[in-house]
């Protein structure tokens, strides 16, 4: 097999494939909603009709267990890519826009959603098909053309997609670029009419000052640190089972995995107990060589989680042991526990992105909530409580992207529900209508009837005291009272 090096694109190749999709957009090829539900089914089929070669591909990158794949990789793809395609019609749909202003009312004014034009989507390698191709179902629902460019981390996945993607999808419209940093940074050197970029916040500045230069807006997907609140009242059985649930998925490189814990003291004991207890039923024989639990993506970033765990100054109190894969690589870690760790630690310097769970105790949730607080807006914020008052505080005295109570990773169950980060974890939203919304421009239209010439004339010069009444009629409106009945922060919940 060749390797996947000798698959790079051409640096001179991108400009020309960048070209050659202009073209097809100017064409109108991919503006028909027809059009794109057809690509839409095509992407669907895509996925369903090569499940196998996708299990192959990401055992290959990523040691992910089948049942990973299929639901958190194939089987979101075809749900979303189906349920694009039928609300395309109602999405795309222009609509009259009623106006409140008298004078105004005989006016033609309408809403139309279209097409940005060409995109460039930046893939990561950690859920290499779903957030490969979940912004796919965007650009296509959109009526965009589309530059992907896949993670040279998952190199197996990548060359698969490179040779499966022109069979099912119209290569005029879709285009794969395959590489590493110098590829981005040609493609980044080229304007674009909006840069979708999933992956790390420092590559992100680099994406993001790269756009600055032709204007292109711009999402971002980061991730960070996600926090886990425990309240000692809550049912501390059931979160250890949820949060070790978000833990083993994909050996914790995922960028809604539960990063930290942070726990009153009173709880700790018992919370670790019950942790240590479901690892023990649902890994009877431990993970390490076990089939239902992934590998970590590569010996480099195995050498960093382990300096991580060799550098912390906490105790570690479950798992810790490392080995190799079937294929002898270094790369398989336990689920692991980290108890005493401080706000200083190792483990609290960046993202761990893997399957090492420090515990920091904190006296009580306000305290959590302030640890919380002084440090970048995370992806998500994970609670377990079942009191509305801690409920409340953690909503209206944190920020993050996602907020999740009493579970892990089910956010991404919810297609009526947006994803995407604030701040340092990223800006945009995606999923079903956000995604069609961000590569789409609303388009504001308005035709003013000739006939209604004689009751606009007032704006044109020489000016009569009628004008001056007319056109200055807002600089005198009433301000209301302040005083209103209601419209305090509960109005908020
Ligand atoms: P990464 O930033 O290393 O790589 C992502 C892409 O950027 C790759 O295609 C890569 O080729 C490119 N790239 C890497 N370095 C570059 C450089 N110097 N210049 C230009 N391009 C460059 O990210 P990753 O390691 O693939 O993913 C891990 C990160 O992504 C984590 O922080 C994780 O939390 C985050 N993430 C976020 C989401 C989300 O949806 N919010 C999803 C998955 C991962």
């Amino acid at each position: 097999m060749a390797s996947f090096d000798a698959e790079y694109t051409p640096l001179e190749e991108i400009p020309k494939i960048r070209t050659e999709l202009r073209d097809t957009f100017a064409s109108g090829l991919t503006l028909p909603p027809a059009f794109r539900i057809q690509q839409l089914h095509q992407l669907a089929r895509m996925c369903q009709e090569n499940k196998d070669a996708i299990v192959d591909a990401l055992t290959l990158d990523l040691g992910k267990p089948k049942i990973e794949v299929f639901s958190g990789e194939i089987g979101p793809i075809v749900d979303r890519s189906l349920y694009a395609a039928e609300r395309l019609r109602e999405w795309t749909r222009p609509e009259k826009v009623e106006v409140g202003t008298a004078w105004q009312k005989e006016w033609d004014t309408r809403l139309y959603r279209l097409p940005k034009g060409v995109v460039l989507v930046i893939a990561p390698w950690n859920y290499p098909v779903v957030l490969s191709l979940q912004p796919v179902i965007g650009a296509i629902a959109a009526g965009c053309c589309l530059v992907l460019k896949l993670s040279e981390v998952a190199p197996h996945w990548a060359s698969l997609l490179t040779r499966l993607l022109p069979q099912y999808l119209d290569t005029r419209a879709y285009r794969i670029v395959n590489g590493a940093v110098p590829e981005v940074t040609r493609a980044l050197e080229l304007q674009w009419d909006h840069i979708f970029y999933t992956g790390h916040s420092a590559v992100a500045r680099i994406v993001s000052a790269a756009a600055a230069k032709h204007l292109t807006p711009l999402t971002l997907e980061l991730g960070g640190k996600s926090p886990v609140i425990i309240d000692p009242a809550s049912d501390l059985t059931l979160a250890a089972r949820r949060i070790l649930y978000g833990k083993f998925n994909g050996a914790g490189q995922t960028c809604i995995c539960p990063d930290y814990v942070l726990i009153p003291t009173s709880a700790k004991a018992a919370f670790i107990a019950a942790y240590k207890e479901a690892y023990a039923e649902f890994f009877p024989n431990g993970c390490l060589d076990s089939d239902d639990y992934a590998s970590i993506v590569n010996p480099t970033h195995h050498a960093r989680l382990k300096g991580l765990l060799d550098r912390t100054k906490g105790r570690i109190v479950m798992g810790g042991r490392v080995g190799e894969d079937k294929r002898g690589r270094m790369v398989r870690m336990e689920l692991t526990v980290v108890d005493g760790v401080e706000e200083e630690d190792a483990l609290m310097e960046g993202e761990i992105f893997g399957p090492i769970l420090p515990i920091l105790e904190v006296r009580d949730i306000d305290q959590a909530i302030e640890f919380v607080r002084r440090r970048p807006h995370p992806l998500v914020l994970y609670a377990f409580t079942q009191d509305d008052d801690v409920r409340r505080k953690i909503l209206l005295r944190t920020t993050s992207g996602n907020l999740v109570f009493n579970d892990t990773y089910m956010q991404l169950a919810v297609k009526e529900l947006p994803f995407g980060g604030v701040g340092e974890s990223g800006h945009g939203r995606q999923f079903s209508k956000w995604s069609f919304d961000l590569f789409s421009y609303e388009r504001s239209y308005v035709d003013v009837p000739p006939h209604l010439e004689s009751g606009l004339s007032h704006r044109y010069p020489p000016y009569d005291d009628m004008a001056m009444a007319i056109m200055s009629a807002a600089t005198n409106m009433e301000i209301p009272s302040d005083e209103v009945s209601g419209g305090g922060v509960e109005d908020l919940l």
